[in-house]
């Protein structure tokens, strides 16, 4: 039988792709940079093998030009080039990644990853041109081409002139409709924070004539424009720096920077992790909650890098729900992407850093609670709540982890104390946790049924958050001490001595008791002389576990 090769339809299968795997067609940018960024490292890798060649790193950059008037952008490199041979294999056929063979072949070493693998990243340039144009002359060679094409009908490929060995892409840019902006890719603005944005950790400078304006002399008000060659990059990301070298001032800077928040984060780590997944990350606790924090409109995440170029913006699996409050970023050589490298294919690698993340984050919590109680507390303020609704939305699944950080309001100490604190001062005969549900300190201070408990010493939790007790349900108990409300119809607390003074009472009163229920009827299952009173005449008393607040909850809660 003969075996026959399958023909695509290379057409439509380039306008299929084009248009269906990126979700932006500001990308376009970010794969040409990505593409020229390798073309440089290539040039660097042989320069460690190969003597005769001198990799001095002020000849290697990347530059970006925009043409208004002929409606061109150009994406420039100094980067190996392509001979002609390469120009038909890597950009005459799709999915076909010179990058990925120059990966096979070479030992890559020291960071310098090679970004490109899966051969399409070129042809995003067609989501935005109406015609590109590629020269190049390859590294040691005396020819130089020019590829050129519409995208749908092939490409023509001929001799060119170039003095030195690089590419440059020439992207006529389409002409905006009234859905599509395609302008504002020649704008000088836009570029730049599209490169800020994508790219801004290419090791090598991004560079663009940038318009600048100064007063014409001294005294006038007249201004005069005038372009300047500037770097639009940082390169050199800080999270590859050496953290010994890193201050506080630069994490903050990079902080605002990243507009992560407008406060001050309170801490950050800098994870370089060597493990079964390597990645750096950088991970901020923020002070203040941004204002739609305890919204649905709230979207966490932690921005994904995969060798120095943004993936993802808000990476969600990176973050449990009870950390949401986290910001930072991760960057890691071990994802698999998908093609349009706006995904991942597997999450194995995303749920062991989110494994680690999650146990940093607690470690650094936990840390401050103890060194800096205040901004603990500051923290606790703000996120707190957080944290509470994490441990009752997963049916105490996270409990291990969130137990210490939790911090509840005591009655002796009057201030905040954690559950540890509280334990560390039980009374002998304690017998349980307790707290009293409220609206307000002042609320929970006048009830009644607080006072037996704190009459035996013991001390109260006052739980102000709807949330604090539902939490606290979950848990069930802390260290296998059980929590108990002060209202609930078992204290754990001896009344014996009482008892026959309260049947004596309680006979007497028969009467007046059995009119009180009718008068009450349906409002109490039943009145009775109370053993808990000190000082109030009259208190009322939950049967069964939940306290009378969250009965309270529960009955406005729509079933
Ligand atoms: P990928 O980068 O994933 O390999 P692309 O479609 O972006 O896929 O590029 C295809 C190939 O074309 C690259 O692997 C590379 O060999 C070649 N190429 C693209 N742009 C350049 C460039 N600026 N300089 C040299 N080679 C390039
Ligand atoms: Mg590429």
């Amino acid at each position: 039988m003969a075996e026959k090769q399958f023909k695509a339809e290379s057409k439509r299968l380039l306008e299929l792709m084009i248009n269906s795997i990126y979700s932006q067609r500001e990308v376009f940018l970010r794969e040409l940079i990505s593409n020229a960024s390798d073309a440089i490292d290539k040039v660097y890798y042989k320069a460690l093998t190969d003597d005769s060649i001198q990799f001095d790193p002020a000849d290697y950059y990347i530059k970006i030009e925009a043409d208004k008037d002929n409606r061109i952008l150009k994406v420039i490199d100094t980067g190996i080039g392509m001979t002609q041979d390469e120009l038909e294999s890597n950009l005459g056929v799709i999915a076909q990644s010179g990058s990925l063979s120059f990966k096979n072949e070479n030992e890559m070493k020291d960071g310098h990853d090679i970004i490109g693998q899966f051969g399409v990243g070129f042809y995003a340039a067609f989501m935005v041109a109406d015609a590109v144009t590629v020269i190049t002359k390859a590294y040691g060679s005396d020819d130089a081409y020019k590829w050129e094409s519409q995208g749908t009908d092939g490409y023509t490929i001929e001799p060119y002139e170039k003095a030195e060995a690089g590419t440059e892409i020439y992207i006529k840019m389409k002409e905006s409709t009234d859905d599509e902006d395609y302008d504002q890719y020649l704008d000088e603005q836009t570029l730049q924070t599209i490169i800020k944005k994508y790219s801004d950790f290419i090791r090598y400078p991004i560079k663009m004539n940038v318009t600048k304006s100064e007063p014409k002399d001294e005294e006038s008000d007249e201004y005069v424009e005038y372009t300047e060659e500037e770097t639009v990059n940082s390169m050199v990301p800080i999270w590859r720096k050496n953290k010994n070298e890193l201050t506080d001032e630069d994490y903050e800077q990079f902080y605002q920077e990243q507009c992560f928040g407008h406060d001050k984060p309170l801490k950050h780590v800098h994870l370089q992790v060597d493990g079964n997944v390597r990645y750096n990350a950088i991970l901020f606790i923020p002070e203040t909650a941004p204002f739609d924090f305890y919204t649905q409109e709230y979207e966490k995440g932690l921005q994904l890098y995969s060798n120095g170029v943004l993936i993802m913006e808000k990476c969600a699996d990176l973050l449990p729900d009870h950390f949401s409050f986290v910001k930072g970023m991760v960057d890691s050589e071990d994802l698999s992407l998908n093609i349009s490298r706006e995904m991942l294919q597997h999450d194995r690698q995303l749920k062991l850093i989110e494994k680690n993340i999650n146990k940093k984050v607690k470690q650094q919590l936990l840390q401050l609670q103890q060194n800096d109680r205040e901004a603990y507390e500051r923290f606790y303020d703000s996120f707190g709540r957080q944290l509470k609704i994490g441990v009752y939305s997963d049916f105490g699944a996270n409990k291990e982890t969130l137990q210490d950080l939790l911090m509840f309001y005591s009655s002796t100490e009057k201030k905040l104390v954690t559950l540890d604190d509280y334990v560390s001062r039980m009374k002998e005969d304690q017998p349980y946790i307790y707290y009293a549900a409220g609206e307000s300190r002042d609320r929970i201070e006048k009830l009644p049924q607080t006072e037996l408990v704190a009459d035996k010493g013991y001390e109260i939790l006052y739980f102000t958050d709807e949330v604090d007790e539902f939490a606290i349900t979950m848990m069930a108990n802390y260290n296998d001490i059980e929590f108990r409300s002060v209202s609930s119809g078992d204290l754990g607390i001896d009344l014996d001595e009482d008892d026959q003074q309260a049947t004596e009472e309680a006979d007497a009163n028969k009467a007046l008791f059995d009119e009180m229920k009718t008068i009450l009827s349906d409002k109490v299952k039943e009145v009775r002389v109370s053993k808990r009173l000190k000082s109030h005449p009259v208190c009322l008393t939950a049967d069964g576990d939940i306290s009378l607040d969250m009965e309270k909850t529960l009955n406005m809660m729509p079933n």
